[in-house]
C-alpha cells in the first residue's frame, strides 16, 4: 500500500485517496496552474491509523520522511535548513467539511529557523508574527489549547513588547497549558501535526457534520503537507476566497473576499474586515487579472461552479484549494441551467449539480411586497443564502429546537453551531462577510442566512438584542430575507411558493428524462391543486379519514361508531356517504385525466372518538344514552395496540358497511365527472392486508355494491381495485394477492414498523443510540432500510409480477419523497412513487438523478 503521495503523482480521479483538497490540488499542479509544492498522506494511511490504535506507523513515518526528502529538493528548501522550508498541515477528507477539521500554518518554525528567515526577509515584524502564529497554532490543534489564551497574551503584553519575548512567553504559555516543553524538531512537528489531524475525523463537530449530511465515517481524511507561501508579507501580500459565480443567487460574477498583509484564517476569523474582491481590481489589477483568467479555466475544467482558497505573495498569486462551490438552491438551480446554456454542461450532467433534499426551500418564496411596506424594518446585514425565514429568535446553539420555528442570531457562527444551524429556520450573524462559515454552511443546507449585520448588539445575560433602537428578546419573532440581508420585526407574511423560469426549465429536464412516475399524497382538493402545480402525475394516496375530521363531520361519524340502533347507523351511513361523494368529485374534478388512488378507512374506530368531557356529554344527546354508556362503549372500542389492533381492512371484515359505502361514493362520483366528460381513472386501495383470503373476502363486497351502482346509473367507468402491501405477510404471500388486485403500493411507513417491530412514534426515544453507537446508519423511518425492508418489498415486486404480469407497483409513505429511497424504488422497478406536494419536486429531480444514474 503506497501511503504518501507527491503532488505530482495525484490528480483529481484519486480524490478517495487523497482527500479532495489533495486531489484538486494535484489535478491544479497537473493543469500548471500556480500552487505551492506538497505532499499527500492518504485516507488509506488514516483508515490505518485508526485500525493501529490511533498510532503513526513505522511504515508512515518513512513513506512520509522520503517524500519530504523529494519535496526539499523540488522546492530547494529544507527543514530547518539556510532556505527553511515551513508547510502547512491540511486536514482534507473525500467530501468537502468546510471548517470542521483542522489545519496548521508555518510549521518548521523554530529558534534556529526564525534567525534563518531573518535573514532571508530582513523583516522582523513578519518573521516572528510567523512563529507565534505557529506556536499558537500548534498548541491549539494538538495541544487543545484555546487559542483565546494566546491572543490574550499577546493583547496583554501589547504591541511594544520585544519580539523575541513575546515568543518565549508565548512557549511559557504553552508549557503551562500543556505540562510539555514546544517541540523544536521540525520533524517531530510534523508527525505531531500529522497525528492531530488524523485525529480531527473524530472531533465531536465533525463527526455531527457527517451524521447531518450522511458522510460515511469509515472515509477517513488524507493530509495535505505545504510549502508555506505568505499572505503576510507586505502590503502587496494576501488572502482571499473568491467563488467563479455567486453562490448566493446565482449571478455570473467573480463573488469574493480577502484581506491584504494577513494569513490564512484571517479572513474568516471576523478580527478584520474582509475587502470584496472587486476592491483587488484597484489594489493589484494585475494579481486581479490572473485569478479572472483562472477562474475561468477552472470552471470550465471541472464543469461546476468553484470556490477557491488563494494566497498572494509579494504580488504573486498561488492557489491554495478549488473545490465545487456551495451554493443555495435558488443558485444551484439557476447555475446548472446557465451552464446548460452556455454549453458547458449536456442536461444531464446538469441535473445531477442538484441536490433534491434542498429544492422545498426554494417554494417558500418571498415576503410579499404589500406587508414589507408595512412592516418594521429592524436593520440590514447580507445576503449570505438566498431565501426568507420566519421564526422566534435564539440566541444559542443548544437552545434551538425543532418544535418551534427559530432563527439564530450570533455574533458569529462557528462549527460548533452546526447543529443549532441545522434545526434553526434561519441564521443571523454580526460578525463575518459573505463566505463566513455560517454562510457557507447555511447555504450548504438550502437555509436563508444574513450575515454581517454589525447594527446588532447581542446582550446573552439578558437573552434580548438590541438593533438600531429596538429590543428584541429571545422568543419574540422576527422575519429575515436572505436576498437583501433585511430583518424585519414580527411575522411578515410570504407570497405562495413561486416557479421562476429556470426552475421550470430544470424541471421539464428531469420530467423528460426520468422513469418513475411521481404521484402526490392529497387528501383535500388544496393539497391535489398545490401538487399539481408542482407536477404530480395524479395521486398516489387518498386517505379518506382525513375528511371526516373536517368540522362537523366528526359527529356523524362518531354517531354511526357508537349507535347501536340499526337505523340510526344506517342514517349515518348515508350522510357519511353523501359527504364522501362531494369530497371525491371535487378531487377527481381537480385531478382531471389522472389517475387518483382512494384509500379506504385505515384508522382504528377509536382514534375518531371524542375525548373530552364536553365532547363525550354532547355524543349522549345526540344518541340519547347515558354519560356511563358513552364511555363503556368508548372503553369497548379501545385497543391495548392501536398500530396492530383493530383497523385498516380489518374494519372492513367485520363492518363490511362502512367500505361499502365509500366505494359507493367513489364511483358515484366518478360517473358523475364522466358524465361531465372528465375522463377519470378511480382507484380504490385497501390498506393492510394480510393474506388472499382476506381479500378476496373484501374484494366480493365490493364489486357487488359496485355492480349496483353501474346498474342504479346504467352507466359504467373504468376502475382498478389494488391494496396496500403494509405487512411482511402480505410481502411474502405477494403472488397469491396479486392475481386478484390491479396494483399494489407499498405502504412503507407501516411496512418499515411491522417488519422491524418498532413503533415510528415511541422509537424517536431511543434510536438516536442506535446511529451514534453505529448500530444503525440511517433512520428506517426517513430512508427505506433497504436490507431489510427493502429486501420484502424486493421479494413482493418479484412475486407480484409472477402473480400478474400486468400489475402496477407504487410506494406511498413518507420514502416516497426521499431521494435515496427513490433511487432504491427505481431500481427495483417500481411504476410510481407517490409523496407529499411539497416533496413533488424532489422526487422529480431525484427520479432524474436516480435514472441517470442506473442507466450509466
Ligand atoms: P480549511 O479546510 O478549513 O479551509 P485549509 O487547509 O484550506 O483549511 O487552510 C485554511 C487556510 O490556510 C487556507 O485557505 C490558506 O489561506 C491558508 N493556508 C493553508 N495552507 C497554506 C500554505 N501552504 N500557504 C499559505 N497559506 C496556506
Ligand atoms: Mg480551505
Ligand atoms: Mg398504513
Amino acid at each position: 500500500m503506497k501511503r504518501v503521495y507527491l503532488f505530482e503523482e495525484g490528480n483529481k480521479e484519486m480524490i478517495n485517496i487523497l482527500g479532495g483538497k489533495g486531489g484538486n490540488l494535484a489535478e491544479m499542479k497537473k493543469i500548471g496552474l500556480p500552487i505551492p509544492e506538497g505532499i499527500i498522506i492518504s485516507t488509506d494511511a488514516c483508515r490505518e491509523y485508526y485500525k493501529d490504535g490511533q498510532t503513526i506507523s513505522e511504515k508512515l513515518k518513512n513513506e512520509v520522511l522520503e517524500q519530504i526528502d523529494k519535496l526539499e529538493k523540488i522546492t530547494g528548501k529544507e527543514f530547518e535548513g539556510d532556505r527553511p522550508l515551513l508547510v502547512s498541515v491540511r486536514s482534507g477528507a473525500p467530501v468537502s467539511m468546510p471548517g470542521m477539521m483542522d489545519t496548521i500554518l508555518n510549521l518548521g518554525m523554530n529558534d534556529k529557523t526564525v534567525e534563518k528567515m531573518m535573514g532571508i526577509f530582513h523583516n522582523e515584524e513578519f518573521v516572528y508574527d510567523l512563529y507565534f502564529r505557529f506556536i499558537q497554532m500548534f498548541a491549539e490543534i494538538v495541544m487543545c489549547v484555546e487559542k483565546e489564551k494566546f491572543f490574550k497574551l499577546k493583547e496583554e503584553l501589547g504591541k511594544e513588547v520585544d519580539r523575541k519575548e513575546l515568543i518565549a512567553r508565548a512557549k511559557e504559555l504553552y508549557g503551562e497549558e500543556t505540562g510539555k516543553e514546544f517541540p523544536e524538531c521540525a520533524k517531530e512537528q510534523l508527525f505531531m501535526a500529522i497525528d492531530a489531524i488524523f485525529n480531527s475525523w473524530e472531533n465531536e463537530r465533525a463527526k455531527v457534520y457527517r451524521r447531518i449530511n450522511r458522510i460515511d465515517d469509515e472515509m477517513g481524511t488524507a493530509v495535505v503537507v505545504q510549502e508555506m507561501v505568505f499572505g503576510n508579507l507586505n502590503e502587496k501580500s494576501g488572502t482571499g476566497v473568491a467563488f467563479t459565480r455567486n453562490p448566493s443567487n446565482g449571478d455570473k460574477e467573480i463573488f469574493g473576499e480577502y484581506l491584504l498583509k494577513a494569513q490564512g484564517e484571517d479572513i474568516v476569523a471576523g478580527i478584520r474586515t474582509p475587502e470584496p474582491i472587486e476592491r483587488l481590481k484597484e489594489q493589484l489589477p494585475e494579481v486581479y487579472n490572473e485569478f479572472s483568467k483562472i477562474a475561468k479555466i477552472l470552471e470550465e475544467h471541472n464543469k461546476d461552479m468553484q470556490d477557491i482558497e488563494f494566497t498572494i505573495e509579494d504580488g504573486k498569486l498561488f492557489l491554495l484549494q478549488t473545490r465545487n462551490g456551495k451554493r443555495s438552491p435558488y443558485a444551484a438551480v439557476k447555475i446548472a441551467v446557465e451552464m446548460v446554456r452556455e454549453g458547458l454542461l449536456s442536461k444531464e450532467e446538469a441535473i445531477m449539480k442538484v441536490d433534491p433534499a434542498v429544492l422545498p426551500q426554494l417554494l417558500h418564496g418571498n415576503f410579499e411586497e404589500s406587508a414589507i411596506k408595512k412592516a418594521t424594518l429592524l436593520g440590514k446585514g447580507l445576503a449570505g443564502s438566498a431565501g426568507v425565514a420566519i421564526g422566534r429568535v435564539v440566541f444559542a446553539s443548544e437552545r434551538v429546537h425543532t418544535k418551534e420555528m427559530t432563527i439564530l442570531v450570533r455574533e458569529e457562527t462557528s462549527p460548533e453551531d452546526i447543529k443549532g444551524i441545522s434545526l434553526a429556520q434561519g441564521i443571523v450573524t454580526v460578525k463575518g462577510g459573505a463566505t463566513s462559515h455560517g454562510a457557507v454552511v447555511a447555504r450548504g443546507m438550502g437555509k436563508c442566512c444574513v450575515t454581517g449585520c454589525g447594527a446588532i448588539k447581542i446582550d446573552d445575560i439578558r437573552r434580548e438584542m438590541h438593533i438600531n433602537g429596538y429590543t428584541v428578546k429571545e422568543g419574540e419573532f422576527i422575519s429575515i430575507s436572505g436576498y437583501t440581508g433585511e430583518i424585519y420585526l414580527g411575522k411578515v407574511p410570504l407570497t405562495k411558493p413561486q416557479f421562476d423560469e429556470n426552475l421550470k426549465e430544470f424541471v421539464a429536464w428531469c420530467k423528460e428524462i426520468k422513469r418513475l412516475g411521481i404521484r402526490m399524497n392529497a387528501d383535500t382538493v388544496g393539497d391535489a391543486s398545490l401538487g399539481k402545480g408542482f407536477g404530480a402525475e395524479g395521486i398516489g394516496l387518498c386517505r379518506t379519514e382525513h375528511m371526516f375530521f373536517q368540522k362537523d363531520k366528526i359527529w356523524t361519524i362518531r354517531g354511526m361508531i357508537l349507535s347501536h340502533n340499526p337505523e340510526e347507523v344506517r342514517l349515518a351511513l348515508e350522510k357519511l356517504h353523501d359527504m364522501q361523494k362531494e369530497d371525491f368529485y371535487n378531487i377527481f374534478k381537480l385531478v382531471g385525466n389522472d389517475v387518483v388512488i382512494v384509500r379506504l378507512l385505515d384508522p382504528p374506530l377509536h382514534e375518531f372518538l371524542p375525548k373530552e368531557q364536553k365532547d363525550k356529554e354532547k355524543m349522549c344527546e345526540i344518541l340519547n344514552v347515558s354519560y356511563e354508556e358513552i364511555e363503556r362503549r368508548i372503553r369497548n372500542l379501545k385497543d391495548e395496540n392501536p398500530m396492530l389492533g383493530h383497523r385498516g381492512c380489518r374494519l372492513a371484515v367485520t363492518r363490511p358497511e362502512l367500505y361499502n359505502i365509500q366505494a359507493r361514493a367513489i364511483i358515484e362520483a366518478s360517473i358523475q365527472c364522466k358524465r361531465e366528460g372528465i375522463d377519470v381513472k378511480p382507484e380504490i386501495m385497501i390498506p393492510l392486508i394480510i393474506g388472499a383470503k382476506e381479500l378476496q373476502f373484501i374484494k366480493k363486497n365490493l364489486i357487488k355494491e359496485i355492480e349496483r351502482v353501474f346498474e342504479g346509473e346504467r352507466m359504467r367507468v373504468d376502475y382498478k381495485l389494488g391494496t396496500m402491501m403494509e405487512t411482511p405477510r402480505a410481502c411474502l404471500l405477494a403472488d397469491e394477492i396479486a392475481t386478484d388486485v390491479d396494483f399494489f403500493s407499498f405502504g412503507t411507513n407501516d411496512l418499515t414498523q411491522t417488519t422491524m417491530g418498532l413503533s415510528r412514534d415511541d422509537s424517536v426515544k431511543f434510536m438516536p443510540e442506535y446511529y451514534e453507537n453505529g448500530i444503525l446508519k440511517v433512520e428506517p423511518f426517513a430512508t427505506i432500510d433497504e436490507r431489510g425492508v427493502g429486501k420484502l418489498v424486493k421479494l413482493a415486486v418479484e412475486l407480484g409480477r409472477k402473480g400478474n404480469k400486468e400489475i402496477e407497483m407504487g410506494v406511498c409513505g413518507e420514502h416516497g419523497g426521499d431521494p435515496k429511497s427513490i433511487e432504491f424504488f427505481d431500481r427495483v422497478g417500481l411504476n410510481y412513487v407517490s409523496c407529499s406536494p411539497f416533496r413533488v419536486l424532489v422526487a422529480i429531480v431525484a427520479a432524474a438523478q436516480s435514472h441517470i444514474l442506473n442507466k450509466n
